[in-house]
């Protein structure tokens, strides 16, 4: 089959890799029909996840028909459509059963790795290096979903893959961080990051009812989603000064939550900004926490910071003295996905979400090295590019 893979920095290619076969009774393989590039797929590309290896399959926002099934998965049929989550759950561990499905104990194969790194490993992830337990992507035509009997959800009828192609990922991505926020009547909710995890996150704290959404982002067209579609009030960090104007905006307190949905590529201004790229080169950070470090700083006394951007590991200069004297909460995870797989897919059908806006190219999947060269550029006003095998 074809598959893009990982071959470095700036480096992917599709190629002809073999086909997946079931190892396990409770696998299923399904051939993929949509399949997306995530920010968490940017990470990979700019070199900044550890442990991965030429000729890794990535990708792990995708869906598809079921073309085989392991003995153990009775409730798909062949034939039937589904989204797959990304953090690989076998449902019934001590996580899974807390619901906490990208913590699941039973999925990382290299567990070893992460503990070494992290102190406990999350559960699997697909295409998303070997700490995460080295699973092939879906950014390709076929993929092995293990644990197929209690991750995938069947799609209904008549909807299309846009609908629902995002409850893979990014969709429970930017409801769990605005439900992180614990959002009450008059609350002021501001999202760093209008990338399609923050295009979400502000949408879903207006759902759970939020007064007003604040968005930062210095890239134009993102900004201008954010306002015209999300509803929320812009903010270019490369115009304004983003403390003082938040202040400004709360009355002098400070937004009631703060969501970064930025994670460790954040670019930064000034001369923080320069040294944490330095730092970063010479290999003495793994991350740069800018935008989380103004979040937490910003956020008002008592408030949530909500962290759905990713960090791969030891993060500098962050304010634990803000934290602990203005009694922050920090909320933060791999999106636990198979929670709001189901209740998302109802608010698609009954019309109070329609996440089909984030997408602005449409590609195929043999442009895969292309389509990451032009979202990671911000080229040509890409926000999500969908890829078709
Ligand atoms: P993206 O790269 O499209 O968006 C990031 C946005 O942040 C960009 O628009 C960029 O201009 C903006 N930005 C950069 N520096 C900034 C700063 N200092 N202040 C404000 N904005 C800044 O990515 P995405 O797909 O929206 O994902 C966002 C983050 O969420 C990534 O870190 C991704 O890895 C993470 N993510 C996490 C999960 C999870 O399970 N927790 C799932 C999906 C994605
Ligand atoms: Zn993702
Ligand atoms: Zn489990």
């Amino acid at each position: 089959m074809r598959a893009n893979c990982w071959y470095g920095i700036n480096d992917v290619r599709v190629t002809n890799v073999p086909d997946p076969t079931i190892l396990n009774p409770r696998d299923a393989i399904v051939k993929i029909t949509s399949t997306a590039i995530c920010g968490s797929d940017l990470h990979l590309y700019d070199g900044f996840i550890p442990t991965m290896e030429k000729g890794d399959i990535i990708g792990h926002e995708f869906m598809g028909e079921i073309v085989e099934l392991g003995s153990e998965v009775t409730n798909l049929k062949i034939g039937d459509r589904v989204v797959v989550p990304f953090p690989i759950a076998c449902g019934h561990c001590f996580f899974c059963e807390e619901k906490l499905y990208s913590v699941c104990e039973n999925s990382n194969p290299n567990a070893w790795m992460a503990e070494k790194m992290w102190g406990h490993s999350p559960s699997g992830i697909f295409g998303y290096s070997h700490l995460t337990g080295g699973y092939a992507g879906g950014q390709a035509e076929y993929a092995r979903v293990p644990y197929a009997d209690v991750g995938p959800i069947k799609v209904p009828d008549g909807m299309t893959d846009e609908q629902v192609l995002f409850l893979s990922d990014i969709l429970p991505t930017g409801y769990m961080a605005a439900e992180a926020c614990e959002i009450k009547p008059g609350h002021v909710v501001a999202v760093w990051g209008c990338g399609p995890v923050g295009q979400f996150a502000m949408q879903s704290a207006y759902l759970l009812g939020a007064e007003r959404v604040i968005a930062i982002d210095r890239v134009p067209a993102r900004l201008r989603m954010a306002r015209d579609i999300c509803k929320a009030e812009p903010l270019d960090y490369a115009q304004v000064d983003v403390a003082e104007a938040l202040k400004q905006m709360t009355g002098g307190r400070g937004p009631d939550a703060c969501i970064d949905a930025v994670g460790l590529e954040a670019h930064g201004m000034g001369v923080v900004g320069v040294y944490d790229k330095v730092k970063a080169a010479m290999m003495m950070q793994t991350d740069r926490p800018t935008a989380l470090r103004e979040a937490l700083m910003a956020c008002r006394n008592g408030g949530v910071v909500s962290v759905p951007g990713v960090y791969g590991g030891f993060l500098d200069k962050i304010p634990f003295g803000s934290i602990m004297n203005r009694s922050l909460t920090i909320k933060t995870g791999q999106t636990h996905v198979q929670r709001y797989m189901q209740p998302l897919l109802e608010r698609i059908q009954n019309g109070e979400l329609d996440p089909t806006f984030v997408i602005t190219h449409r590609m195929s999947l043999e442009e895969a090295p292309l389509a990451y060269e032009i979202f990671k550029k911000k080229q040509d006003e890409c926000i999500k590019v969908v890829l078709k095998p």
